[in-house]
């Protein structure tokens, strides 16, 4: 392998000589012509250049002097095994010098290559890079097709590659016929954009967690705005085209939320199957990333293309299953349209929202279950179980409503509190069962004597108390006279006895308070009453 100034000078194409500790090394034909025309005093000129230069190591030095024409000598130090080796160019142009310099400041700090068309290496100034076909086939496969594919182009390739375990960023240069093949360490590079995006990730960890903890103890858990914030949190640190968590229905698995290149995909269904790396992830019940969708082997499964019409699949997909306890009810998907996007960093970030998800999926799921129950204990709470009436718990909610309204508006209720007359003697005759059938009787002749609007209250063991909004004292009087009549004339087959009610009205205007207006509504019925007995 020849070295680099052998290159340099064997291109003959500006007149050039290289020098090592100051001795002669390399001289091009161009410039043998000058050295053996020039007399002692230029010689000596030149041995000063040369000194001047190995203590200003790549920097380039330039002198003129008089020598049959004008001429100028410019001179290139760098160090290199122990050696410094200085350049010299005849009648150089700065930008030629610029140039070298570069060159050579790159080949000093760099795993520098030369190759040419063929792909033999020209030169290399590390050795072990010189063997790169036989320790690293792949790469080595790399360079060579960018080499053929940017024959004339310079470019720097965005490709990094691996090599002895360092990351290297490639750039390639079409240099006279040949490549040169510069390989930047990016590898502290990478490493400290790693660090500072697990920073970044850390505290987004944070930020995310408090908006999902907020979200989750508000009343009702919104599954939907819970997938809204981890997609635009997600999105400030971490590249993704696709978001989404779904829950399995029956034969399908549903997305309760995601969002695709910017599209809501809410309500989108899989069908359960092999169509779909959501099936997949639910099957294997695992963590599972995919650096490539293309090339990964998943048989049966397939991915499916989310968009409709979409049929590039090469991305780079995250797929989390959701468990409650052991169960797996659904997945959740982090997805770039890119191969290997995503980090370590990125991969343990996803894992920790898939249990957050999980959290969410399971308070969800509690929350539903506690409003059930509750709406069933509200049911049981409202109702009377023998007559069907409503109870006073659900009466002082109700009254609340229409309280506030007549506050306000104006306009009056009329109560009627009812008594079962000489209801102790129904039960001592017939007996308790006899008597609970008689109450319920009165209870559903109450109930369907009034309107929608009227509440019926079982108020007491033979006591019903009515409400009548919006319905003047006479009204209320007139059903009241209506409906005592129907219930003597209740034909019930155990009871050969007459059933009568008393009752009292009053009317609340707000002007009052409630208590006060039953109270007086009580005290007319036993009124009533005491004067039916006399
Ligand atoms: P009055 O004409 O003064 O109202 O006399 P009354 O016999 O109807 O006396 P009161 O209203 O004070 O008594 C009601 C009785 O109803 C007392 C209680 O034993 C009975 N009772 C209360 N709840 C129930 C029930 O759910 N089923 C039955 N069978 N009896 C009940
Ligand atoms: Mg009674």
């Amino acid at each position: 392998m020849r070295d680099i100034f052998t290159w340099l000078c064997g291109k003959n194409i500006i007149p050039c000589a290289v020098f090592r500790d100051g001795i002669e090394y390399q001289v091009n034909a161009l410039f043998k012509n000058f050295l053996a025309t020039t007399n002692s005093a230029v010689q000596k000129k030149m041995k000063s250049l040369i000194k001047k230069s190995q203590s200003q190591l790549t920097t380039p030095l330039s002198q003129s002097f008089k020598y049959d024409v004008w001429q100028a000598l410019a001179a290139i130090s760098i160090k290199q095994d122990d050696s410094i080796y200085t350049m010299l160019l005849l009648e150089p142009n700065s930008s030629l010098v610029e140039h070298i310099t570069t060159f050579l400041r790159v080949v000093s700090s760099s795993p520098v290559m030369i190759i040419n068309k063929k792909a033999e290496i020209l030169y290399c100034n590390k050795p072990e890079f010189g063997k790169l076909e036989r320790t690293h086939p792949q790469q080595w496969e790399r360079i060579k097709k960018i080499v053929q594919k940017n024959f004339t182009k310079r470019i720097t390739f965005q490709e990094d590659l691996l090599i002895y375990d360092r990351l290297y960023h490639i750039t390639a240069i079409h240099e006279y016929d040949d490549f040169l093949i510069i390989f930047k360490d990016i590898t502290t590079q990478k490493l400290a954009e790693e660090r500072y995006q697990q920073l970044r990730i850390f505290g987004l960890r944070f930020s995310l967690l408090e908006r999902i903890m907020d979200a989750l103890t508000e009343e009702r858990t919104d599954l939907r705005r819970i997938g809204k914030i981890i997609y635009e949190e997600t999105r400030k640190v971490v590249p993704i085209d696709t978001f989404y968590f779904a829950l399995i229905d029956d034969d399908f698995i549903v997305i309760e939320y995601g969002i695709n290149q910017g599209t809501e995909i809410t309500g989108l269904k899989i069908k359960r199957g092999h169509v779909g790396l959501s099936n997949y992830v639910i099957d294997k019940g695992e963590f599972t990333y995919i650096p490539n969708t293309k090339t990964a082997r998943l048989d049966p499964y397939k991915p499916m293309a989310i968009t409709k019409g979409e049929t590039r699949y090469i991305w780079s997909y995250v797929g989390i299953p959701l468990k409650i306890g052991a169960k797996i009810v659904g997945a959740a998907s982090f997805q770039k349209r890119a191969a290997n996007a995503f980090t370590q960093s990125h991969l343990a970030f996803f894992e920790l929202i898939g249990k957050e998800i999980s959290v969410a999926i399971r308070m969800r799921a509690l929350f539903d279950e506690l409003e059930a129950q509750r709406l069933r204990y509200k049911e049981i709470a409202m109702k009377d179980p023998l007559t069907g009436c409503y109870t006073r718990y659900y009466f002082a909610e109700y009254f609340d409503r229409f309280q506030g309204i007549i506050e306000r508006k104006g306009g009056e209720i009329c109560f009627v509190m009812v008594d079962v007359d000489n209801f102790k003697s129904i039960n001592d005759r017939f007996g308790h069962i006899v008597g609970d059938t008689v109450i319920k009787e009165i209870g559903n002749l109450l109930m369907k004597n009034v309107r929608k609007m009227d509440l019926v209250v079982r108020y007491g063991g033979d006591e019903f108390l009515l409400m009548f909004p919006y319905v003047t004292f006479r009204r209320a009087e007139s059903i009241m006279q209506r409906i005592s009549k129907k219930v003597s004339e209740l034909n019930i087959p155990e009871c050969d006895e007459k059933i009568t009610l008393s009752y009292g009205i009053s009317v609340y205007d707000g002007s009052k308070s409630l208590e006060e207006i039953l109270k007086i509504a009580d005290e007319h019925m036993y009124k009533g009453k005491k004067e039916a007995r006399v």
